[in-house]
């Protein structure tokens, strides 16, 4: 089952995936709703999973992982920049905030296969508004959580650090093959309402058709 935390305000937005195990996608800023919203389910948390490292989805990082036994998860090229709290790459400082420390304790690669029981998530590296993005595929419910990658409405900004058009432009042409091949009927993107494989259709030809 997937359980939406839509952000009211400038934090991501937060999904709980619950299949034998948890994962969390994305912390937000604060937290608390995500938090609540695991007390109200009644589930243990083992993955916290970030889609990338920009502050809006990793500062409420820190208090999910104090308040579980989850396991930090982002994809290998972010590992440094959480550990190190990089400024650059996390830009705490928009937020008014200090770029966090924090130990990942899984190293997420393309094509690696979370299994937690009953569901899994298949990770796609897709570069493009950070070099670290990943979009995670559910196929029982064929759900894309997009992260920053692409929204109901649009794609994600290039022009902070690490960001790329032509990046961008690749990995949504992998995930419209995806659309294609295995179909993506619910689109969870990292802000903004939930959508679907159309409306990712419709972003692409927007900006790059
Ligand atoms: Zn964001
Ligand atoms: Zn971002």
């Amino acid at each position: 089952m997937i359980y939406p935390v839509l952000s009211e305000s400038f934090d991501s937005n937060c999904y709980i995936v619950v299949g034998e195990k948890t994962a969390v996608i994305d912390s937000g800023i604060n937290p608390g709703p995500v938090l609540q919203r695991i007390d109200e389910l009644g589930v243990g948390v083992d993955f916290l999973i970030n889609t990338h490292c920009h502050f809006d989805h990793v500062g409420g990082n820190k208090r999910i992982l104090e308040r579980t036994k989850a396991r930090l998860c982002v994809h290998e090229l972010g590992v440094e920049f959480l550990e190190k709290g990089d400024k650059e790459r996390l830009l705490a400082h928009w937020f008014s905030a200090e770029a966090p420390k924090m130990k990942v304790d899984v190293r997420l690669v393309d094509g690696q296969r979370m299994d937690l029981g009953k569901t899994t998530l298949e990770i796609m590296h897709t570069p493009g508004h950070t070099i670290e993005g990943i979009c995670l595929y559910e196929p029982e419910s064929k759900s894309l959580f997009s992260g920053d990658t692409v929204f109901a409405d649009g794609i994600g900004r290039v022009d902070l650090s690490g960001g790329s058009m032509s990046e961008l432009e690749k990995s949504l042409l992998r995930i419209l093959d995806l659309h294609r091949r295995e179909g993506i009927d619910v689109l969870y993107p990292g802000h903004g309402s939930i959508g679907s494989g159309d409306d990712i259709e419709k972003a692409y030809n927007m900006f790059f058709g």
